[in-house]
């Protein structure tokens, strides 16, 4: 896959908010993006037409919305060819801060089980905590997943 991120990296539990796009509606639409690769492309970030996205939404999609999407697309953060769209790095690198990081997420409430001490949100597989050592894992699989 050309983007290396999966529709099921991101937190889409809660809206996008403080991205670059500084607009409500450009979230809004991403999230709305993320969710139908997640949930009608089985996991894959794959182009699709405006027809599609308003099939794949489960909420009534307005007219605004291809707006939007044009809109993204003319600021380069999808591209659009062949009358469909497609997420590309930019758009990625707008959402990176709602992606998941997993091996925070295998702790629970995010802090070393040693020292409680919070776990930074960057944190890598084999990263110590600054306090204690303790050496950071991807332990757990998640239960939601
Ligand atoms: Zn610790």
């Amino acid at each position: 896959m050309r983007v290396g991120m999966k529709p099921s990296d991101f937190n889409i539990k809660s809206h996008f908010y403080s991205t670059i796009w500084g607009n409500s509606e450009k979230e809004q639409i991403a999230r709305n993006i993320v969710y139908i690769s997640l949930t009608k492309m089985d996991d894959e970030f794959l182009p699709f037409s405006w027809e599609e996205y308003k099939k794949y939404c489960e909420h009534k999609v307005t007219e605004q919305e291809k707006w939007v999407l044009d809109d993204l697309a003319e600021g380069k953060y999808l591209f659009f060819k062949n009358n469909k769209y497609e997420v590309n790095a930019a758009f990625l690198g707008a959402i990176l801060e709602f992606k998941i990081n997993k091996v925070k997420e295998s702790y629970e409430d995010g802090i070393c089980p040693d020292c409680s001490e919070d776990i930074l949100n960057d944190v890598v597989e084999g990263d110590e905590c600054s306090n204690c050592g303790h050496v950071f894992t991807e332990e757990k699989s998640l239960s939601q997943n």
